[in-house]
């Protein structure tokens, strides 16, 4: 048994023993009762710009009857912790398995189900397009540089999928119990510790690469079989029933089940995947530029008087416009904030310019940068088939990357004139230096974008400004264009997991429409992997 307590309020420079004082006027008991204690979570309370607190959960463990202690106490806050769940044991399914799984993508949903099917004894053999990561790393800093872009190793290809080069934001809104497994599979292969407990946690580019490396390793010795530069051209299948995927046009591997974790921006994937038949389906979009301001200025408005302290770090935000709201009939919001960080080219194919965000753990870069993007909803776009949204966005890339001159630079514009429908020709009253490489080109944002996303995000600067003090400031800089929040379509799956009209083929994480970033995309992979081993009985030869 346990006490869990909550609610403990302590001012942000409080040290330990502060922390230890504060249990102990909970328990209403000397600190030497306590047997055993772990932060649960730690939140930040900065609602009263006067008052910035830390709020603690905290669960002990007593060397006295808890259960008369708590009764004691009487009060919410402190209560008998729930007994946790069980973990449960999966059974294994009796169903014949005639190969090893194959998984397509070494993103985070591809990465966990290989984790899990591995643990289990299975063999998943992992299909990547892009390098590993330490050559991937090289080939996007190389793209950074240079402008030359590999179209199959850059920000959204390769192992660790799209997330290793981002903020490494852990936030998510599904909940679900395999959260706390993914929180410490990352935590083993190095990620800082504190994220077990961070009611914002955050890994940053730096760990994730490491984090990726170490998960590679932990995956080999488990007998796994990851193989990169692996392009999946094209499923062989046979009465609807997949029999075998063929790689980079050449070798084909025979499957009889194929996890596809392909991620968002895999379009010529999708293409493959409509010309063979396999259902999937048009979504809504959103378009839109990053916005960066100078941190500090997200400091104030965030922290107040505590903007400078140094234990609250890079202030983030999140802010959304409904439709409706700001005489605007179009849904607006901030996405994949990164406090301290840099704008990223984060472009997939070639003559199409796209950005995104990424930071280090450490978030010093004292810009802050996010997306501001409008909704698109499938009316906007109508095709007659589910790629007209891959068309759509593509057209905007391709205008992005002609308003910035080529060589991917990307069309930017001060806020002050987006706002006043004027062409930027120069830098001047931005206070930071713009941080998208390899280059920005002052111009006109509205010519890249839809003219009802201008409109929108123009109305939402506005919106927002009321909301963060400053965000509307008009000394800040959009460069666009942003197309890649989500998916463009969804490969749909039946109850069992498996696509709607192809056996054996199992679509998972954030590509088919079933994740939404780094944790959802990975709890999503493991429960795809959990279906399969409840399902299949592991290959004959590897038993
Ligand atoms: P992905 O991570 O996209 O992985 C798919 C993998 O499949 C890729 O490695 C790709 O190369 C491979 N692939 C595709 N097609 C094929 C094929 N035909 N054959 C072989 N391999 C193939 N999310 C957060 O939660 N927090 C953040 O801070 C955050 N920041 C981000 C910053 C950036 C710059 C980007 C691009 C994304 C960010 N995201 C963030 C989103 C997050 O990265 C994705 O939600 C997540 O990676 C999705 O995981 P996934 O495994 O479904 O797909």
């Amino acid at each position: 048994m346990a006490i869990r307590i909550n609610n403990i309020k302590l001012n942000i420079d409080h040290s330990e023993a502060d922390l230890i004082v504060a249990i102990e006027k909970k328990l209403r008991l000397p600190f030497k009762k306590v047997k055993d204690f772990e932060i649960l979570k730690r939140s930040l309370d900065a609602r009263k710009k006067d008052k910035v607190i830390f709020v603690y959960q905290i669960e002990l463990k007593l060397t006295v009857d808890e259960k008369k202690i708590v009764e004691r106490i009487n009060h919410p806050d402190v209560q008998m912790a729930k007994p946790k769940k069980p973990v449960l044991k999966l059974l294994p399914g009796n169903q014949g398995l005639q190969y090893p799984p194959i998984i397509i993508g070494a993103g985070p949903s591809g990465l966990f189900a290989a984790l899990e099917l591995a643990k289990h004894g299975y063999k998943p053999i992992i299909l990547e397009r892009g390098r590993d990561v330490e050559r991937r790393n090289k080939d996007i800093l190389h793209f950074w540089r240079t402008g030359e872009l590999n179209t199959n190793s850059n920000v959204q290809f390769g192992e660790g999928g799209a997330g290793t080069f981002s903020d490494g934001k852990l936030t998510t809104r599904i909940s679900d119990s395999r959260i706390d497994q993914v929180f410490h599979i990352f935590v083993e292969a190095g990620a800082p510790k504190e994220i077990l407990y961070e009611h914002k946690p955050h890994i940053g580019t730096d760990n994730l690469k490491k984090i990726v490396y170490n998960l590679r390793r932990k995956l080999i010795e488990m007998g796994a079989v990851i193989k990169f530069d692996s392009l999946v051209t094209k499923l062989v299948i046979e009465q609807g029933k997949i029999t075998a995927v063929e790689v980079n046009h050449q070798v084909q591997i025979p499957a009889q089940v194929v996890v596809i974790a392909i991620g968002h921006s895999s379009r010529d994937t999708y293409e493959m995947l409509y010309e063979q038949g396999v259902k999937i389906q048009g979504k809504p979009l959103a378009i839109g530029a990053r916005i960066e301001h100078p941190q500090q200025l997200i400091n104030e408005a965030q922290y107040g008087k505590f903007a400078k302290a140094p234990q609250l770090g890079a202030a983030d935000y999140t802010l959304v416009k409904k439709a409706g709201e700001g005489n605007d009939d179009r849904a607006s919001y901030s996405f994949c904030m990164c406090p301290g960080g840099v704008v990223v080219a984060a472009a997939s194919e070639k003559g199409m310019v796209v950005t995104n965000g990424m930071s280090y753990f450490s978030r010093a870069s004292r810009v802050a940068n996010s997306a501001l993007v409008a909704t698109i909803s499938t009316q906007d776009f109508k095709g007659e088939d589910p790629l007209a949204g891959v068309r759509y966005l593509r057209k905007y890339e391709k205008k992005a990357y002609q308003l910035g001159g080529g060589g991917y630079k990307a069309p930017a514009q001060k806020v002050d004139d987006f706002l006043d429908g004027v062409a930027s020709n120069d830098l001047e009253n931005i206070p930071f230096r713009p941080t998208y490489r390899p280059g920005i080109t002052p111009t006109d944002l509205h010519l890249t974008l839809p003219d009802f996303v201008s409109e929108s995000l123009e109305k939402a600067i506005v919106e927002f400004g009321k909301k963060l003090k400053g965000y509307d400031t008009r000394n800040a800089l959009l460069t666009g264009i942003e197309t890649r929040t989500s998916a463009p379509v969804r490969i749909p799956r039946k109850e069992d997991f498996q696509s709607e009209n192809i056996e054996g083929l199992y679509p998972a994480g954030e590509g088919a429409g079933y994740a939404g970033g780094i944790v959802s995309a990975a709890v999503d992979g493991i429960r795809v992997a959990e279906h399969l081993i409840q399902t299949y009985q592991r290959p004959r030869e590897e038993v």
